[in-house]
């Protein structure tokens, strides 16, 4: 019998050896194996006689090899071609780069594919071409005696297909088979950790049922249904990972208020203070989130509190207000970016605005000398400085304050809340937070993503922009765009020119800023070093060209900046680095190469450095070779839109959540069922079930319900997730 607990060594069929393969994937017990869900199904119920099949249509055919061969095309593509058969009637099957499926398939084997069905390309049968497959009928050396019982899982019935393992080695045939043998020797009784009222009232499967029809969906069970994860079976499950995340994260929510903070006053004098520091009027969304952040930070509970607002929205200068109420009730404050460049853009205006008044202000960074660093640790620690900028790292790690009262975060289009900085010694009272994030993700993901903070949202940009008049174009017109370059820049303005890539990259990834050695690249990318000599050699010799990238000494990077800043450079060549923070209001034209190349946040982050000011911009989305039909969206929608809100929903929708908000490194776990984009109801609902449950305001859970959802916390949830300490 097994339970979930057991280790998956004692599965039949896995032992140690398949064990230590399992493990890359992080499937230790039987409870792993389980998650180990299929990513997607086949409809093998009812598969096509070849003979019936149509050009155009998608269909699971099964049938038999009767011959393979790799061809070369004239430009020495290699094309493998199979042709399988049902009887007399057969079809091709090819594959493009198909090299690598040269010894795979033996004559007699039974094989199901699956994809589209086209007319040959010469000649007048039918092929289908990359299809999926899956050789179905072939002893395998697998450890299984009674085999004949697996027959049925492969056809005549709705198959779950498996990500494959071990390099290909434990194939989605093989998993299918484990986690048939698995579920039929499973306990009966699963210890569920939702109680039953609760699994009542929203008709939630038994888990254990969830997880046999979610492995072998029953007959009858809409395929549309299993595809998109909305089965009884996906809904049990997804609701139960959510509902233990939800309420992890509100005990670890009231665990944070209940902590000792400070109440800062906020008197005439501090009201007056704050007045005097603005260098503008600020907007009514300006006001009515300072009055919220203002609020929290007079209450003795500490302040975790978020502010979204889009690029340009003017959230540094609320931040700086929130510095000053801090340091005018005798407070330090530590304001922390996530890169030196902004750190320092951060730095610069900070000064600006606030030596004025009397506030000290000191800029901590990683490339300051040994003893520069040393004397600025020793002032913040005797308490002379009032506010100290630098980037994340260092200000976390290596600074100790005399009396720090609030920190601010400025996530800038990251996530990465999860591990909040440790800055007080102990005993100290806890200091207030305040995140910035450029990134405007709605409201119930705001709630999980940044799991314990309250949100504010900037929604109003400051007065007198002018839209971006964003345009997509071909490289091939490059000369045009560079004419156009050059006349805004007699006109006084200044330009941004970005690129992908630092120099030529040996390989053909996608990686941002990743130099390699190659003179030109692979991929026949123009990279900026190389266009940064073009341009201010040949294209515009008569403007003042300057570089900016990533791999620079920190002193150049400044310089770069500051007469970039200064209008001592007219175009400025850079890679992303400039994506964040940048802050430059008479640059008001951006060219953008290879734009195809970069995600619609980045896009949105990078064209966000221009339409600063109240002249009108520019925004030149240059691709070059060939676009992707993705691409090519993500390119139309850059040039219809400027909404943030829009850009990052339909970002999400694009990408998915897993990859975009990099959850993993906000410390959140990496989910097994649930996708926070696709069950936004579910998350909703997990939500406020958790919230009674924490609350104990549900009349239908009994105590020892709420202890079993503790202990079931405590055993299961935090030892996948690790992430709640539960008190
Ligand atoms: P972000 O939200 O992207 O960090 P910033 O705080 O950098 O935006 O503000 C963008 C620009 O708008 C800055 O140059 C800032 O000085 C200016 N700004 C912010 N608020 C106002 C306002 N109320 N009126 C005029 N300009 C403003
Ligand atoms: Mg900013």
């Amino acid at each position: 019998m097994l339970e979930l607990h057991t280790e998956i060594q004692y599965v039949k069929g896995i032992g140690p050896r398949l064990a230590e393969w399992l493990q890359q994937k992080n499937i230790h017990v039987v409870e792993d194996l389980l998650y180990y869900l299929p990513f997607r199904y086949e409809d093998r119920l009812n598969p096509r006689s070849v003979a019936e099949l149509r050009a155009g249509e998608m269909a699971t055919v099964i049938a038999e090899v009767r011959s393979s061969a790799l061809f070369y095309t004239k430009s020495r593509m290699p094309i493998f071609q199979m042709v399988a058969s049902q009887g007399r009637t057969g079809i091709r099957c090819k594959w493009f780069r198909g090299d690598y499926l040269r010894d795979k398939f033996k004559p007699g084997q039974i094989v199901a594919l699956y994809g589209k069905v086209e007319k040959e390309w010469k000649g007048k049968g039918l092929e289908i071409l990359q299809p999926q497959f899956e050789i179905i009928g072939e002893a395998e050396d697998l450890d299984l005696e009674d085999a004949s019982d697996f027959e049925s899982l492969e056809v005549g019935r709705i198959v779950p297909i498996y990500e494959s393992a071990a390099g290909g080695k434990l194939t989605s045939r093989w998993f299918r088979r484990i986690l048939y043998g698995a579920l039929k020797s499973l306990s009966p009784d699963l210890p569920d950790g939702l109680p039953p009222a609760i699994c009542r009232r929203h008709r939630l499967l038994d888990r254990r049922k969830a997880f046999e029809q979610a492995h072998f969906p029953v007959a009858g069970e809409s395929f549309t249904d299993l595809i998109s994860c909305r089965t009884p079976a996906h809904k049990r499950l997804i609701f139960e990972e959510l509902f233990f995340l939800e309420v992890g994260l509100e005990l670890r929510r009231r665990k944070m208020r209940a902590q000792a903070g400070i109440s800062f006053q906020l008197n005439d004098r501090v009201r007056e203070a704050i007045k005097k520091i603005l260098p503008f009027h600020p907007t009514a969304a300006q006001k009515r989130v300072l009055k919220e952040i203002a609020q929290d930070m007079q209450q003795p509970a500490p302040m975790r509190r978020l502010l979204q607002g889009d690029v340009g929205s003017g959230k540094t200068i609320v931040a700086l207000q929130a510095a000053v109420i801090a340091i005018e009730n005798g407070y330090q404050v530590a304001f922390m970016a996530p890169t030196e460049i902004l750190a320092m853009q951060h730095y610069l205006s900070a000064r600006h605005t606030l030596e004025d008044a009397g506030y000290r202000v000191l800029l901590l960074t990683g490339s300051l000398e040994e003893d520069r660093k040393r004397s600025a640790r020793r002032h913040i620690a005797q308490g002379d400085v009032h506010l100290v900028i630098g980037t994340h790292a260092l200000i976390q790690e290596k600074v100790e304050f005399n009396k720090l009262g609030l920190v601010i975060v400025d996530e800038q289009h990251r996530f990465g809340v999860m591990q909040r900085a440790k800055l007080m010694k102990k005993g100290a009272a806890e200091p207030d937070t305040l995140v910035m994030t450029a990134t405007p993700i709605p409201r119930t993901l705001a709630l999980t993503l940044y799991g314990d903070l309250d949100t504010s949202i900037l929604d109003e940009l400051p007065p007198g922009r002018t839209p971006i008049t964003t345009r997509k174009i071909s490289d091939q017109r490059a000369d045009e765009v560079w004419q156009f370059v050059k006349k805004q820049v007699a006109t006084g303005r200044q330009a941004y020119v970005v690129y992908p890539v630092i120099e030529g990259v040996a390989s053909d990834q996608p990686e941002l800023e990743l130099g390699g050695t190659a003179k030109t690249s692979k991929s026949g990318l123009k990279a900026a070093m190389h266009m940064y000599d073009e341009l201010r050699q040949k294209i515009m010799p008569e403007l003042r060209v300057g570089l900016l990238h990533g791999r620079l000494d920190p002193d150049e990077k400044d310089a770069a900046m500051r007469r970039f800043k200064e209008g001592e450079i007219d175009v400025l060549v850079s890679t992303t680095v400039i994506e964040v923070g940048v802050d430059v209001r008479n640059a008001t034209v951006m060219v953008i190469e290879h734009a195809e190349r970069f995600g619609l946040a980045q896009l949105h982050q990078l064209r966000g450095r221009i339409g600063r000011g109240s002249a009108k911009s520019y925004c030149v989305l240059m691709t070059g070779g060939k676009v992707s039909p993705e691409a090519e969206r993500r390119l139309n929608e850059m040039a219809r839109t400027q909404n943030g809100f829009e850009i990052a929903e339909l970002d999400l929708e694009i990408r998915g959540f897993g990859d975009l908000a990099g959850t993993r490194q906000a410390g959140m776990p990496a989910f097994r069922v649930a996708n926070l984009l696709r069950d936004r109801k579910l998350l909703e609902l997990a939500k406020t079930e958790a919230v009674k449950i924490v609350d104990k305001s549900d009349p239908e859970i009994t105590e020892s319900d709420y202890k079993q959802i503790m202990s079931h916390l405590r055993n299961h949830w935090q030892r996948r997730y690790g992430l709640v300490e539960v008190g």
